[in-house]
């Protein structure tokens, strides 16, 4: 066995999965000195979740990939509903299709994990060299809380471990044959919905030699799954129960002659309802009720009895009359319905978690790999930020009321979702309210799982570091003063590490706004010595002049304003990259875009006359809002969250 290494790092993120790589890439941005490992020797290809949400798309897009995911994707936005008419016949409810489906640019889509994590990991090389290592595990784990308040110190010590090829690729894991020679990767042997294989793993790892390495780190985010190890190393534990209800999922090129086979659905016999979901590359998911347990001692049921011939018997089954077949199976798995939570997902102010670490329910209601990703993509930036020393470290203090009550929204949504599916009916008798209570549960939960508002809780600004209140997250698109291009909001908030402070500048062909404007650029700008501007006043972040973008959008034609009209600080010169055309935007009419109609204050709730001053973090979410002239209030409340330099510029 080879000498002990020892090391330090600031932020060690243990497992690769969804939550990990959102959390990696914000270590890359700011370019912290990060670690990022996994068990497993490679990424996910197959299998698992495929479900993305609109929410969870609009943060792909200010990552800049949400273009790869449409190009390979498959948008899902009609949902039918067949279920047995009074003759015991199939029949198609709907399409149903959501009342709020023109809110936004983006729609819900389907695409593989692996494809995502993927654009993750891609993302995460246009900053950083941060690479995950692959076949590592952490196995043992020290803190030391004297040393939680010194941010100088590493509290952390994790032991690492590397694995053997085959430790860490189990041929299991990998491929299977399905019967007719074709391989496809069988998801049995692993899983967050299954008992894991970590510690089997971590046993066989013991008599082999290979090499350990003890790393000192300030911050761990466990983002390592159901099963989390980092979890279990701080003892939280996860609340809630398992039920009795077996499902089988299978990812299979069908060969059937039912007409809704590539259509977002649901089939519903007299023995259980299967959910339909069309995907990539002619692929399509079903999620199958396999059978009920008796659970009376034991939650755990034998998954290794679940063949993939019982899950095509029972879809069979509960299509029939239509026929049903597969040549190709792509990925298929086993699970049981759980529905658990931790009570926190942070232990003090240097161990975090997220993902399905802290909160793990059942695939059908499409969220798993949403949450956990928007989980990492929300105590990444602020771990990122506090490392580097660039923000206040009560900011950490916000993830967990942020994220605990959404997951709690999510497990309620999926108990209700979930009844819809495991509930049988034994006489075959038609139920013509089944498509209707669907649709009742998806509507009652759609601004919660689309991410069409966000629920953080709103604090008192002044006194406290929360950083996000309530608002609709939606954006409009208003179209570039200087060039007329036409953009959403959403995408002028780009995840690149800068924030934002969104000047809606009213009406400025009125003389008394437009001196509004100039006195709030005169104040921005530093030239009212009486007042502080919260430009260049905070630590900046690497590879930027300053931590603060100002984006303006005013309410007046854009034929009746001129770019050059407005102050210099809102569209500043740069002498490579010249003026900064692309700050002013006027949310006016646009001939060629319909989504771009000039109502983007109305849908705000913003005056159109005198508009309003927004600062935003990094969630697209604004934390401070209030009058043009009330600027010394935004930098009382950035003072309280960005960390100042030592002698201000003013
Ligand atoms: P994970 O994706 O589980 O990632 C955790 C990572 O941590 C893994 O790569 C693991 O190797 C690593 N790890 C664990 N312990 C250690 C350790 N000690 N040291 C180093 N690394 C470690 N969702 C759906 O929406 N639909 C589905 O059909 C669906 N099916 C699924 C089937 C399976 C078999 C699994 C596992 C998950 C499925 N999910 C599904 C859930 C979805 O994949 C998760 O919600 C999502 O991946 C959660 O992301 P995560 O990053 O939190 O955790």
């Amino acid at each position: 066995q080879d000498a002990d290494l020892e090391s330090h790092t600031d932020v060690l993120i243990v497992g690769a999965g969804p939550a990990g790589l959102m959390v990696a890439y914000w270590m890359a941005v700011y370019g912290v000195r990060a670690r990022i490992i996994d068990k497993r020797g490679t990424k996910v290809f197959t299998g698992q979740a495929d479900g993305l949400r609109p929410r969870t798309l609009e943060l792909f897009d200010s990552m800049g990939f949400q273009h790869r995911v449409i190009h390979e994707g498959h948008v899902a936005v009609e949902a039918n509903f067949w279920v047995p008419d009074e003759n015991g016949k199939l029949t198609r409810q709907g399409p149903h299709c959501s009342p709020k489906i023109n809110e936004s640019n983006h729609h819900n889509m389907l695409l593989t994990q692996g494809r995502i994590e993927r654009f993750v990991i891609d993302a995460i090389r246009e900053y950083s060299d941060l690479e995950v290592e692959r076949g590592i595990i952490a196995e043992s784990f020290g803190y030391d809380e004297n040393l939680e308040n010194d941010l100088d110190a590493y509290p952390i010590m994790v032991k690492l471990r590397t694995l053997s090829d085959e430790e860490a690729n189990p041929a299991h894991l990998i491929t299977s044959t399905n019967g007719s020679g074709r391989q496809m990767a069988n998801g049995q042997g692993r899983g967050s919905l299954l008992p894991d294989d970590w510690d089997e793993l971590i046993q066989k790892s013991r008599h082999r030699k290979t090499r350990t390495e003890t790393v000192k780190a300030k911050f761990i985010i466990g983002c390592d799954g159901a099963h989390s190890w980092t979890r279990k190393q701080v003892n939280i534990p996860l609340e809630g129960s398992v039920t009795d209800h077996i499902w089988g999922v299978i990812d299979i090129v069908p060969l059937s002659n039912f007409p809704d086979m590539r259509r977002l659905g649901t089939i519903t016999h007299s023995s259980g309802t299967i959910l339909v979901i069309p995907r990539e590359r002619n692929l399509v998911r079903l999620y199958v009720p396999v059978q009920i347990v008796n659970n009376t001692s034991d939650t755990r049921f034998d998954r290794a009895a679940i063949t993939l011939e019982m899950i095509k018997a029972r879809v069979r089954n509960i299509m029939s009359p239509y026929t049903f077949d597969f040549q190709i199976c792509d990925w298929w798995t086993a699970y049981q319905i759980g529905q658990r939570v931790a009570p926190s997902f942070n232990k003090g102010s240097r161990i975090y978690l997220a993902g399905d670490a802290v909160h793990t329910h059942s695939p059908k209601v499409g969220l798993g790999m949403n949450m956990s990703m928007q989980d990492g993509f929300n105590i990444g930036w602020k771990v990122a930020m506090v490392a580097i020393g660039a923000a206040n470290p009560a900011i950490l203090e916000t993830y967990t009321p942020e994220r605990h009550p959404l997951a709690e929204m999510l497990l309620e949504f999926d108990r209700l979702w979930s009844g819809e599916f495991t509930e049988t009916n034994e006489d075959g008798v038609s139920n013509p309210d089944k498509a209707e209570r669907m649709v009742d549960v998806v509507e009652k939960f759609m601004d919660f799982a689309d991410g069409l508002k966000a629920y953080y809780p709103a604090k008192s600004r002044r006194n406290s570091t929360c950083f996000c209140t309530q608002f609709d997250s939606w954006g409009a698109n208003p179209p570039l003063q200087a060039e007329g291009n036409s953009r959403w909001t959403t995408r002028l908030f780009e995840s690149d590490g800068l924030f934002r402070i969104i000047i809606l500048a009213g009406d400025v062909r009125v003389e008394e706004q437009k001196k509004r404007v100039e006195t709030l650029g005169r104040l921005l700008a530093g030239m009212d010595k009486t007042k502080i501007s919260p430009l260049h006043r905070y630590v900046h972040i690497p590879g930027y002049k300053d931590q603060i973008r100002v984006v303006t959008i005013h309410s007046a034609p854009w034929k009746e304003v001129e770019f050059f009209d407005f102050p210099e600080i809102l569209r500043p010169f740069d002498p490579v990259m010249g003026w900064g055309y692309d700050d002013i935007w006027c949310d006016g009419f646009c001939t060629w875009d319909p989504h771009c109609q000039g109502k983007g204050y109305e849908k705000w709730g913003v005056d159109r006359n005198r508009g309003r001053c927004w600062f935003f973090g990094q969630t697209n979410i604004f934390g401070w809002a209030g009058e043009l002239e009330e600027l010394d209030d935004m930098t009382a409340y950035l003072d309280g969250v960005l960390v100042k330099m030592p002698t201000p510029e003013l």
